[in-house]
């Protein structure tokens, strides 16, 4: 594969990722928008040594990418965390910063060259990091209670149509029951899968968990409230992640046989 054009910008936020035996892996990806006025700005906070903010990398409205940090060394990019009961997830995980001005500043559609940006970014660390598809987040997803980047505007979709991340197809009828409210039996089975998921269900998390998954796979309405098309669409993301594990276990059994 040909190296990406990456651009340098050093940033003295990052750490080590511990030493063996307690070094975690690497196996997640996380997205984010900048949320600031300009690319310049946010490049200047990512770098700035008070700011104790990073990324590994950042993704210009124009493609332009900026290497922040070397993947090797951990990031400050998710702070308080979690995903699937982990919390901490700088040690284990890739950031990206995708500039637009975020919901603050006039957030914004991501336009074509950025997004092609983002997937030929994204493929490229894919292919260096055994990171499974369940676990290429967006920062609402792991920070639901303070974050919302990058947001209902993300093509979501489109990176899924290159392997990056799940986007299962939605359900037929499932629009229709959009706003329909639901028993108390489809209620427990939502908040089920939205753990299975991986999304933090603790009492005071779970309409701000809810409303992220919205964003992410039901961008037409983020809520947080649990609706018919809520729930199919929670069951379909929770059948697609099973489905990636049971054959990523299948992969690893076959690797040691
Ligand atoms: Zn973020």
């Amino acid at each position: 594969m040909r190296s990406l054009a990456i651009r340098e910008r050093p940033s003295p936020n990052h750490s080590d990722r511990g030493a063996a035996p307690n070094a975690r892996p690497i196996n997640m990806l996380v997205l984010h928008y900048t949320g600031m006025q300009s690319a310049a700005a946010a490049l200047d906070r990512l770098c700035d040594q008070a700011a104790r903010v990073s990324s590994h990398y950042l993704v210009e409205e124009d493609g332009t990418m900026w290497r922040l940090v070397s993947e090797a060394r951990r990031a400050f990019h998710a702070g308080v965390s979690c995903w699937q009961g982990e919390a901490d997830l700088n040690w284990v995980s890739i950031g990206v910063e995708i500039v637009n001005p975020g919901h603050e500043w006039g957030y914004r559609p991501f336009p074509e060259p950025q997004m092609a940006a983002v997937e030929l970014l994204c493929r490229d660390i894919l292919s260096r990091h055994s990171i499974p598809p369940y676990r290429i987040v967006g920062h609402s997803d792991i920070a639901p209670d303070r974050k919302s980047d990058p947001g209902e505007l993300f093509d979501w979709p489109r990176l899924a149509r290159a392997g990056i991340g799940l986007w299962p197809p939605a359900a037929r009828d499932a629009v229709e029951r959009r706003g329909r409210g639901v028993g108390v039996v489809q209620h427990a089975a939502a908040l089920a899968d939205l753990a299975r998921i991986g999304y933090c269900v603790a009492a005071a998390m779970q309409q701000v968990s809810l409303a992220a998954f919205q964003r992410r796979y039901r961008p037409e309405r983020w809520d947080g409230l649990i609706d018919g098309e809520t729930c199919l669409r929670l069951r379909a993301v929770r059948m697609a992640v099973e489905a990636a594990q049971a054959a990523e276990a299948t992969r690893r059994r076959t690797r040691f046989n």
